[in-house]
């Protein structure tokens, strides 16, 4: 560990500062690529859609009507929940996360890994945290000197740590966390409606043209319509299975990662660590109100730094007696002793899969 925290020391960069900023513009430039794809997309696809399909080929007043004003609603829900999740506000850690600079020097000169663990277990000891890493260490991230708090990790794209990170998402250029989960979740499944609306509005149409009766639609407008079909078909099956997914992981409570692996609490590791039954896992992200799940605003309960647990896991942090293990039982938390004493207990048993002694 020793190496690791002085490799976090900056290292001199071996060319100007010039090149340096201009990487850094290239780069910048780089990773909004697939985000223009996206937009590019999209526009295109208005324009194959009300232009092509719904003025020039239906003659219908009242089919244009009603296929105009349920495409818009469609996509003015896609894209807000596309745009709060590329430019949610992602949070920076808690200061009381981050080591000190004293904290840092001593874990510097520590002579051994041991000294620095035991550093970092004093540091952490009025941290409401309750995993650990698999060797039951306090999770530490070198770059960003800081403790992390449960279910956060370092973004090497973002370069820092983000609190409940899923993953980073090229496709909205930002890291999905804490804060914009629920627009993440908002924009699958606004975008799966809209590809599954324009896919089943485009269908009676595709499969005339695709017969040979062009009706009123000019000979580019039947290109764009059958593109439209086939293109919104594409995606509503990637969509599909990606929003499925993570349906499945919103009602189980695990991001991404944890689903890979699973997170380490005192007695092992438990996927289900976090899970508090299906219906609270899902209001721990779409909030209290059933006025806003579908509409991308935040609501995602907490402050993304303390999560319930299970039971099981409750005692390390949390001493709630009668305990609904939800946001409500988590205001009392454990006195310093009974951390201390805690902190020997995972320093002895840091394995997975060993007995760990009850805290009484
Ligand atoms: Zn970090
Ligand atoms: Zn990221």
């Amino acid at each position: 560990m020793a190496s690791s925290v002085q490799n976090s020391r900056i290292s001199s960069p071996g060319y100007c500062a010039c090149c340096r900023t201009c990487n850094m513009w290239c780069w910048k430039g780089f990773k909004w690529l697939p985000v223009s794809f996206i937009v590019s997309i999209i526009t295109w696809s208005y324009y194959a859609y009300v232009i092509q399909l719904c003025i020039f080929t239906i003659q219908s007043t009242v089919q244009q009507w009603i296929y105009l004003v349920l495409y818009h609603i469609l996509l003015i829900m896609f894209v807000w929940s596309y745009w709060k999740t590329i430019f949610a506000e992602i949070e920076p850690i808690p200061e009381k996360y981050k080591l000190p600079e004293a904290e840092l020097e001593k874990m510097l000169s520590a002579e051994s890994e041991d000294s620095q663990r035991t550093i970092l277990e004093n540091f952490a000891k009025d941290l409401p945290i309750v995993t650990r890493t698999m060797s039951g260490s306090i999770r530490y991230c070198n770059r960003c000197v800081l403790v992390k708090p449960d279910r956060a990790h370092h973004c090497s794209i973002c370069a820092r740590c983000v609190l409940k990170m899923d993953h980073h998402c090229p496709w909205v250029n930002n890291c999905v966390c804490f804060h914009n989960y629920k627009f993440f979740m908002l924009f699958l499944g606004y975008a799966l409606l809209y590809c599954l609306f324009v896919m089943a509005t485009c269908l009676p149409y595709f499969i005339r043209l695709w017969k040979g009766d062009f009706g009123t639609a000019t000979s580019s407008g039947r290109y764009h319509i059958i593109f439209a079909f086939f293109v919104s078909l594409m995606f509503a099956i990637s969509l599909g299975s990606l929003f499925g997914y993570h349906c499945y992981l919103v009602v189980n409570n695990r991001t991404t990662l944890e689903a890979f692996r699973a997170p380490m609490f005192r007695g092992g590791a438990d996927k289900n660590g976090f899970s508090i039954g299906a219906f609270k896992n899902f209001k721990e992200v779409f909030g209290n109100s059933p006025n806003l799940w579908l509409v991308p605003v935040f609501t995602s309960l907490g402050d993304g730094c303390e999560y319930p647990v299970r039971r099981e896991h409750q005692l390390q942090t949390f001493t709630s007696p009668q305990d609904t293990h939800g946001y409500e039982s988590m205001g009392i938390t454990r006195s310093s002793v009974e951390m201390a004493r805690e902190t020997e207990r995972w320093r002895l048993c840091p394995r997975k899969g060993r007995t760990v002694p009850q805290i009484v």
